[in-house]
C-alpha cells in the first residue's frame, strides 16, 4: 500500500454511503482490515427491507459498492464502472452483517475488487460481488455532466 489511512475512515465527508457531514448518509464506517482489505459492520434495520422480512437487494448492493470502493490502492478519486452482485442467500432484517472487500488487481486506470456479505458470524457468504473502479479526474468529469 502506498498511502496510510486511519483504521476507521470515510472516503469522502459528504458521501451518501459513509460521509459524516451528509445528514442523509447511511453512516457506513469503513474499517481497514489489512493492506488490501476493508470491512464494515452494518445493522440491517426494518427501513431497508425489500421482500417481507428481508433486506432490499439495492441496499445490499450499496453496502458492497461502498466497502469495495474503500479498498482503493491510492487516494486518487475513482468511480464505480462495473458492479456485479450475486444474491446467494436472503439476508433477514434486524440482523448484523459483515461486509468485506479485498483488492484483486491494480491497473494504471483503476482496480478490481471482490466483496462479500455475511450475516452475523456465519461462515457462509450471503451475497458476493465483483467490481471495477476507474480512477478519474473529477474536474474533467464535472465539465462533462
Ligand atoms: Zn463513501
Amino acid at each position: 500500500m502506498t498511502h496510510r489511512m486511519a483504521d476507521r475512515f470515510s472516503h469522502w465527508s459528504h458521501c451518501y454511503g459513509c460521509g459524516p457531514k451528509n445528514d442523509r448518509s447511511e453512516g457506513i464506517v469503513l474499517e481497514r482490515a489489512g493492506d488490501d482489505e476493508v470491512s464494515a459492520r452494518v445493522y440491517i434495520d426494518r427501513d431497508h427491507g425489500g421482500a417481507p422480512g428481508f433486506a432490499h437487494g439495492g441496499y445490499l448492493s450499496l453496502l458492497l459498492d461502498e466497502v469495495m470502493g474503500g479498498v482503493a490502492p491510492s487516494p486518487q478519486p475513482r468511480v464505480t464502472t462495473d458492479l456485479q452482485v450475486r444474491f446467494l442467500r436472503a439476508v433477514p432484517l434486524d440482523s448484523d452483517v459483515l461486509v468485506t472487500a479485498r483488492l484483486r488487481e491494480r491497473e494504471d486506470q483503476g482496480f478490481s475488487v471482490q466483496g462479500s456479505v455475511r450475516v452475523g458470524g456465519a461462515e457462509e457468504v450471503a451475497v458476493e460481488a465483483t467490481a471495477y473502479f476507474r480512477f478519474v479526474d473529477l474536474s474533467r468529469l464535472r465539465r462533462r455532466s
